[in-house]
């Protein structure tokens, strides 16, 4: 086979982007789970809480961030997933999700329900 040299243009913008994202998330994973089990926050290196995979402060920042965001989705009465705007009804039942995003959570319950009992 003859060898062609193909100018990054040709090889594309989108498959160069993929290849990248591909081996960034592939280091990261690695040490996602090289972390986790040796049972380090997986986002700064320290001793992680128990049975956590996150260590005290990073757990508590999360759980701020967390509730800062979804308490604002909440409070203006969004669906705290995506953002759309929840209908009467829902916010009168007390729903934090649209009807879209309640399915999906649905779904994917169900899911590792399937999984579990395999
Ligand atoms: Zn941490
Ligand atoms: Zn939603």
């Amino acid at each position: 086979m003859k060898y062609v040299f193909l100018p990054i243009q040709k090889i594309g913008l989108e498959v160069r982007h993929q290849l990248v994202e591909k081996a960034r998330r592939g280091r990261y994973m690695k040490r996602y789970y090289t972390r986790k089990e040796a049972g380090l926050c997986v986002h700064c290196g320290a001793p992680a809480a128990e049975g956590k995979s996150l260590c005290p402060a990073c757990l508590e920042y999360e759980r701020k961030r967390n509730s800062i965001f979804y308490g604002e989705r909440k409070a203006r009465g969004e669906c705290i997933n995506c953002g759309e705007p929840l209908t009467k009804e829902e916010r009168q039942r007390g729903n934090t999700m649209c009807a879209a995003c309640r399915e999906k959570r649905n779904v994917r319950r169900r899911k590792k329900k399937e999984a579990q009992t395999v």
